[in-house]
């Protein structure tokens, strides 16, 4: 299995378990000092100079969300060193705008984070002791990786055991998908939810809810 950089970084920690992703020490390896406090005009940055930095990240967010806001700044430390890039709420994590293989730094730091929190040398073998994708296993894996679900689901796709593919809907249309590289491209999702479809019921809702 060839290795994307961040899971070439944890491959060089001798990280072989997802609660030995300890992204401090990751980030602490690589000449980064994480620091921790509320910030107003982002959501996390980082200040280098020289083969040293440090990652500020706003704590007052969801464990998950700080997690992966510290793993995009890793990913910048790693990419895009001696650029200056403040990232705000909107730059970090931004699953609609973001594809595999897109250029921009916050896609590359987005794909970055994604892998260094759920490396696929770890994800996929842990995926064989479950027969069927549903919400269990997403669960599952997104709790044995302090990851988000959202960011597990896409990996899942990403690590193209399963033929299956997540759709991210709005109240109007849809917004974003990820298919498995094992679904065949004429499987495309529909722009707007089915009638009938549960998850119509739970869109809207969540929508009507005070
Ligand atoms: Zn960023």
């Amino acid at each position: 299995m060839s290795l994307s950089r961040a899971e070439g970084i944890l491959g060089s920690l001798g990280i072989d378990r997802p609660e030995d992703i300890d992204l401090e020490m990751v980030a602490w390896s690589l000449g980064a000092k994480v620091k921790y406090r509320p910030l107003c005009s982002c959501e996390a940055r980082i200040c280098g100079h020289g083969d040293k930095a440090i990652i500020t990240v706003d704590d007052r967010k969801m464990p998950q969300r700080v997690r992966f806001s510290l793993a995009h700044e890793i990913g910048h430390w790693t990419h895009h060193r001696g650029r200056l890039l403040i990232c705000r709420s909107d730059d970090i994590g931004k699953f609609a705008g973001s594809i595999r293989g897109a250029t921009s730094p916050e896609a590359v730091a987005d794909q970055f984070a994604s892998e260094l929190i759920l490396p696929s040398y770890i994800v996929k073998p842990m995926l064989k002791a479950y027969k069927t994708l549903n919400l269990k296993t997403i669960q599952a894996v997104a709790s044995a990786f302090s990851a988000s679900r959202t960011a597990t689901a896409i990996r899942i796709m990403q690590s193209n055991v399963y033929h299956a593919m997540i759709v991210c809907h709005g109240v109007d249309k849809r917004r974003w998908f990820r298919s498995a590289a094992c679904v065949p491209d004429r499987w495309f999702p529909k722009d707007t939810l089915d009638s009938e479809s549960y998850s119509l019921e739970v869109l809207v809702t969540k929508t009507e809810q005070p």
